[in-house]
């Protein structure tokens, strides 16, 4: 893990979807940052804690609690905020993470399949990012803390750009997160509030591991990516708490990928 430069001393950020993967680097990124981290997960009580266990166990980091809740819910994403600002004050950085995927070819794909996919990827980001500017809202400006009223990061995906036949229902909440995310900016963006998306290409974990998992399946992962290298989550992690801090504070309305040069379709490389 990368030398820590306490750039989110005294601020608290809820991570959603924590338990695992991407999630779980993000929020002990923050916890070295100093930040008081809220992990929230949905079904991985045990691996939540274990991550509240990691960071309460170095002094460096700032402090950690657990919640569960399932992000698509109305009542829970309230209740994750609620529990938030009872236990730490407010909430500074909302990382918007969780995700699923559920793929079917377009033809043979039950409405139940969809649904789901856009309830958690989209009316979940929703929910979390309406929670998070109501609490920057009442809580106002602490510039002795942050530039910034506050800080929404979406963990969209190289999909809002690249479409992605077999998964249409997860390519559609991506791209959807796009116009979200870039809305927010500009309804939110004079009140000091950055909203931002990072663009994952593909980076083990549990996600896409019947892809990575095999030697055949990692070799034509590899041809996706011109750098040559499936990412990790600690790759999200460092870029994650750079655009949570001050040192970013210019960023607003905009992804950032991160996928090696995915976006790049390396396909073409060889003219075609
Ligand atoms: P992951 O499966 O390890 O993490 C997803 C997390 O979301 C899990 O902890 C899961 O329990 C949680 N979750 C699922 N449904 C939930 C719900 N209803 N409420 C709350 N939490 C819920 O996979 P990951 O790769 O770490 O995925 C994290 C994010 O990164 C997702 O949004 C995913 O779309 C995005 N992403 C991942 C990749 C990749 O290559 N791994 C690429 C692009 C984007």
């Amino acid at each position: 893990m990368q030398k820590p430069n306490q750039r989110l001393l005294d601020q608290t950020c809820i991570v959603t979807g924590a338990s695992s993967g991407i999630g779980r680097a993000v929020a002990k990124s923050m916890a070295l940052e100093g930040a008081n981290v809220v992990i929230n997960y949905h079904s991985g009580k045990k691996e939540a804690e274990e991550v509240a266990d990691w960071i309460q166990k170095d002094p460096i980091c700032g402090d950690a609690i657990v919640f569960q809740c399932d992000v698509s819910k109305e009542k829970e994403v309230e209740a994750l905020f609620k529990k938030t600002v009872s236990h730490f004050g407010t909430v500074d950085v909302c990382v918007a993470n969780a995700g699923i995927q559920i793929d079917h070819p377009l033809h043979e794909m039950p409405l139940e399949a969809w649904q789901k996919v856009i309830d958690v990827n989209l009316t979940g980001q929703f929910l979390c990012a309406r929670e998070a500017i109501k609490e920057f809202l009442r809580r106002g400006m602490r510039r002795e803390i942050s530039k910034s009223l506050g800080k929404i990061i979406h963990m969209s995906s190289v999909h809002e750009e690249i479409p992605w036949a077999g998964h249409a229902n997860y390519a559609a909440s991506k791209g959807a997160l796009l116009m979200l995310m870039e809305s927010i900016c500009q309804e939110y963006a004079a009140k000091k509030i950055r909203c931002n998306s990072i663009a994952p290409g593909a980076i083990k974990t549990d996600i896409n591991k019947k892809t990575w998992g095999t030697a055949k399946g990692e070799e034509e992962l590899l041809k996706l990516i011109p750098y040559k290298r499936i990412g990790i989550p600690e790759d999200i992690g460092s870029v994650a708490s750079w655009l949570a801090s001050d040192e970013s504070e210019y960023i607003n309305g905009t992804t950032i990928f991160v996928d090696g040069g995915m976006t790049c379709y390396p396909g073409f490389a060889t003219n075609g």
